[in-house]
């Protein structure tokens, strides 16, 4: 029978998008994954922290004891206020390996283009994502976060780790050619 564990999770940015009746408020998702696709039938906790930050940091807690419990060693965050909180001790991840994205705290579209850039997208390529329209999910509209990286690929998904929402890789070029398809 195939284990529908997956290998990590990811926390996401917040999500201001996110809406309850009439009213916006911000949204942490946190999305058990294989790789970068949200496992079906995971680990999905969408955490409601509109002016509480102890609301997030219970839900890290609960999710880091998930993580050991389920044998998950690596966590991605994408939260400011979480790597913050790891930083000054007030979350603690133990053995948790914790993946950052990259050196850059993404914030919204500015900040995930800086990552692309930090990731060394080339230039021509992050012009037509920006063109295309392709750095929001295609489903709800919100901004694509960066869900993994290696020294080869930099992979998108939607912060919401839904089914069906828009996630995909770009292939970087191989460091030592420079990219002359422009
Ligand atoms: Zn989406």
């Amino acid at each position: 029978m195939a284990d529908e564990r997956g290998d990590n999770l990811l926390i996401s940015n917040f999500d201001r998008y996110a809406t309850e009746g009439n009213e916006f408020i911000a949204v942490v998702y946190i999305t058990e994954r294989d790789r970068y696709t949200a496992i079906p039938g995971g680990y999905h906790e969408r955490v409601i922290v509109q002016g509480d930050r102890d609301a997030l940091r219970q839900a890290v807690r609960e999710a880091f004891d998930y993580a050991r419990r389920a044998g998950i060693l690596r966590v991605q965050v994408n939260n400011a206020h979480v790597l913050d909180d790891l930083e000054a001790g007030i979350l603690d991840a133990g053995d948790l390996e914790i993946v950052d994205p990259g050196g850059v705290r993404p914030a919204g579209m500015a900040g995930l283009i800086a990552a692309l850039r930090a990731h060394r997208v080339p230039e021509k390529r992050v012009q037509d994502l920006i063109q295309q329209d392709d750095l929001r999910c295609g489903i709800c509209g919100r901004t694509l976060e960066i869900s993994d990286s290696d020294s080869e690929t930099v992979y998108l998904s939607c912060p919401t780790g839904e089914d069906e929402h828009t996630d995909y890789r770009i292939d970087l070029p191989a460091s030592e050619e420079p990219d002359r398809s422009a």
